[in-house]
């Protein structure tokens, strides 16, 4: 969609943390700025897609691999260093799967944004799982891998609706509320459906890391639209707090500024 029919699709959105509508620009790419709240430091695209235009016209899958080629054209050092040192990182799923187990190892598990349904193909071994799919693609590779009834396609905000309340152990959220347009009512949906007690467990891009700073506007967090809300550790707390979560203790090892991931978990307050 070249850049005048995109400006025509989009609409304002206030601050998706606090609700305020005061902003900084801090860049611009086509029709897309970068905002920072002026009321509480969020960063995120200051205007959005409907839905069904982000279903349609931008697929995740082929804007993913689309912009890892350009990566790959602007910076082969960066790549190739990346390439050299991969086998040295864990494995991303089973990663997933370590930071879920800290907090609970069985029981009831819907992942929100299930991709194609790599991570529930681990976690299936552990929990019950459910897996809701906004991309069509993805929810077709993940009802194949995972089961035809255990995929929900459609928007987190709406599909979790239609999923009982207070009945899961674990929500997982991996790479999914960056995408949200709405990322307090996913927060919020999660908290519907866990049991007192229960835990969600988030990976999303690290908008404080050192990478972020160095690299600028060819940082691998920023995937514009696709990722339309930048977190840091502080924004991100304090998200869950406004949709009902505490959030919980996180190893030093999680929260190194070189770490382009940012792990959180968080209980739902009784
Ligand atoms: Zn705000």
């Amino acid at each position: 969609m070249s850049a005048t029919a995109q400006a025509t699709t989009l609409k304002t959105r206030t601050c998706p943390l606090c609700g305020a509508s005061d902003r900084q620009v801090l860049t611009r790419r086509e029709a897309w700025e970068i905002v920072e709240c002026d009321a509480c430091g969020m960063v995120f695209i200051g205007s959005e897609l409907a839905y069904d235009v982000q279903a349609r016209e931008h697929d995740w899958r082929e804007e993913h691999a689309k912009a890892a080629s350009e990566r790959k054209r602007k910076q082969p050092a960066f790549v190739f260093l990346s390439r050299v040192l991969k086998p040295l990182r864990p494995h991303t799923e089973e990663r997933m799967l370590s930071q879920t187990g800290r907090w609970a190892r069985s029981g009831k598990l819907v992942d929100f944004g299930c991709g194609d349904g790599g991570f529930l193909m681990l976690a299936k071994k552990h929990f019950e799982v459910t897996g809701i799919e906004l991309s069509p693609r993805g929810a077709e590779i993940s009802r194949e891998r995972i089961g035809r009834d255990a995929i929900l396609e459609g928007p987190v905000t709406e599909m979790a609706a239609q999923l009982p309340a207070d009945s899961f152990d674990v929500v997982t959220q991996f790479g999914y509320i960056e995408h949200e347009w709405r990322p307090i009512d996913g927060l919020r949906a999660a908290h519907r459906l866990l049991k007192p007690g229960g835990v969600t467990v988030i990976k999303t891009p690290n908008y404080a890391s050192w990478n972020r700073t160095i690299r600028g506007m060819d940082w691998c967090g920023y995937h514009i639209p696709a990722h339309c809300n930048y977190f840091t550790p502080r924004t991100l707390a304090e998200i869950l707090r406004r949709a009902g979560f505490e959030p919980l203790r996180r190893p030093i090892a999680d929260c190194l500024p070189t770490s382009d991931s940012l792990w959180m978990a968080a209980r739902k307050r009784e």
